[in-house]
């Protein structure tokens, strides 16, 4: 997942699905799914209002 989600700060307004224009974020319920849509555009995680949402760098080993 090129984004990060941290379930401890998220509330689940589903803001940044609007957000996003690539359509890569899915909000069911309390679950934030990120697809291999993501083109990294990092609006998500400037729009997260608490900061919940992180880029993680997508070569680190695995
Ligand atoms: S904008 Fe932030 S708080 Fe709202 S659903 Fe997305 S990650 Fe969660
Ligand atoms: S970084 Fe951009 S493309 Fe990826 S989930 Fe966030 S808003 Fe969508």
């Amino acid at each position: 997942m090129p984004i990060d989600v941290n379930s401890e700060k998220c509330g689940y307004c589903g803001g940044c699905v609007v957000v996003c224009h690539d359509d890569a974020i899915e909000l069911a319920e309390v679950n934030l799914i990120i697809s291999n849509a993501c083109t990294m555009c990092n609006a998500c995680v400037v729009f997260c209002p608490v900061g919940a949402l992180k880029s993680v760098d997508h070569e680190r080993p695995v």
